[in-house]
């Protein structure tokens, strides 16, 4: 059997869609990625960015990249652990920790790989971890490196949690992983009552706060501040690729669970270490998070008016109450279709299908910046209602 034959298969599948015109991926911007995006030389209206705080076209940002890789250069050609920590390492590290108020903080080269080294790190062949069904794939991922057993609960339902939590032998090590804003439908996981059952079962806990740090919170420290629980969580994971305009991940915890991690970790250990520029833009856009919380009020004054927008037109907008907002198609054809129109109409949205979302439930993720201008959204909303009617998604 050639192994390449599946190869022709998803060959296949992408000559479809691009034959239909229906193919959303790869899609190459000639700009940088802000509110409004250049792609073939037209201006786009960007909702489909992760940079919630607008921070990538930032001239302090831009500055302190360049000036990071004048004094240290291009990369550090190594790993943390060995040739790969600057200083500027040490100092985000350091200066991480004391944001959310922990004594320890591990930086690395993406949020993805943050979780394939954390989860194994902290779960291996005798423990038991158990995740929400929507958790991140990165999670998923970590857990299968682990050789943890792996049980699920469904989303958001913390009585399913309970049910497989009572089932747990006492002496097994007992991990919970949930995302604490997800990522593709924008809704909060019950983290209250989360933290509850994991003190009830002597479980750890660990949050990947991709998306709610920098956005939730009153100093912008994500969803565990949002609900007051920051010092019930034992591990709280994010990224420097959204509200922080760079690229990299970041574990907060005790000093001896970082020591551990620090040593143990394979994705840390046997990878090179954040380049130099992103280490200093991830800086630069901590102490912007620190000193203009007017981003995330703003962030948070245009989430309110999509969601009001989205429910006027009869959209379907999950649970969300972030700036992540989805509108919830059903089918996948449909799904591109309707993005095909948002395209026609000058806006950049992400068409998103199973397995990122439970199948039959394709939909439109579009997310929000600090920067939108009152007329992006007001542009928006025009377009999704027209488009909507036209598609038969709403009454006219
Ligand atoms: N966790 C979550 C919840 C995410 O959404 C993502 C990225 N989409 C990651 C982890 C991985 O982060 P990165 O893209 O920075 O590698």
């Amino acid at each position: 059997m050639d192994l390449f034959k599946k190869c022709s298969s998803t060959v296949n599948e992408v000559n479809r869609a691009l034959a239909l015109e229906i193919y959303p991926f790869f899609t190459p911007i000639e700009s940088v990625q802000d509110h409004r995006v250049t792609i073939d030389g037209r201006e786009f209206i960007m909702i489909g960015s992760n940079g919630y705080l607008g921070l990538a076209a930032d001239p302090r940002i831009k500055e302190a990249a360049m000036n990071a890789v004048k004094k240290y250069g291009s990369t550090c050609s190594g790993s943390r652990f060995l040739n790969g920590t600057l200083d500027i390492h040490v100092k985000l590290e350091h200066d991480l920790a004391n944001f959310f108020e922990k004594d320890g903080a591990i930086v690395f080269s993406t949020g993805f790989q943050t979780n394939l080294g954390i989860i194994p790190s902290i779960a291996a062949k005798d423990d038991i971890i158990i995740i929400d069904r929507q958790d991140h794939a990165s999670i998923i991922d970590g857990c299968r490196l682990s050789f943890a057993e792996l049980k699920k609960f469904r989303h958001n339902d913390v009585k399913d949690l309970e049910r497989i939590l009572k089932t747990l032998p006492d002496d097994k090590g007992k991990l919970i992983v949930v995302d604490g804003v997800f990522s593709m439908e924008g809704d909060l996981a019950p983290l209250p009552e989360i933290v509850d059952m994991k003190k009830k079962y002597s479980a750890r806990l660990l949050v990947d706060d991709a998306h709610g740090i920098g956005v939730l919170g009153e100093k912008g420290r994500g969803a565990c501040e949002h609900f007051h629980i920051m010092d019930d969580v034992d591990m709280i994971m994010g990224t420097f690729s959204k509200s922080f305009a760079s690229l990299g991940g970041f574990v907060i915890a005790d000093k001896n669970v970082i020591t551990h991690i620090k040593h143990t970790a394979r994705a840390l250990i046997f990878s090179a270490s954040m380049t130099p520029s992103s280490v200093a833009s991830a800086q630069t856009a901590l102490n912007i998070i620190q000193s203009e919380p007017e981003r995330r009020k703003r962030l948070m004054e245009i989430t309110k008016k999509v969601l009001t927008g989205f429910h006027d037109i009869g959209l379907d907008t999950g649970n969300s109450v972030t700036p992540v907002i989805p509108v919830i198609i059903g089918e996948e054809e449909k799904c591109f279709g309707f993005w095909k129109m948002l395209r026609e109409n000058g806006v950049f949205a992400n068409p998103v299908i199973s397995p990122a979302t439970p199948p039959g439930r394709a939909l439109i993720r579009t997310s929000y910046m600090a920067t939108h201008t009152d007329e992006d959204i007001e542009t928006v909303l025009d377009v999704f209602s027209r488009c909507a009617k036209q598609f038969g998604l709403v009454k006219t």
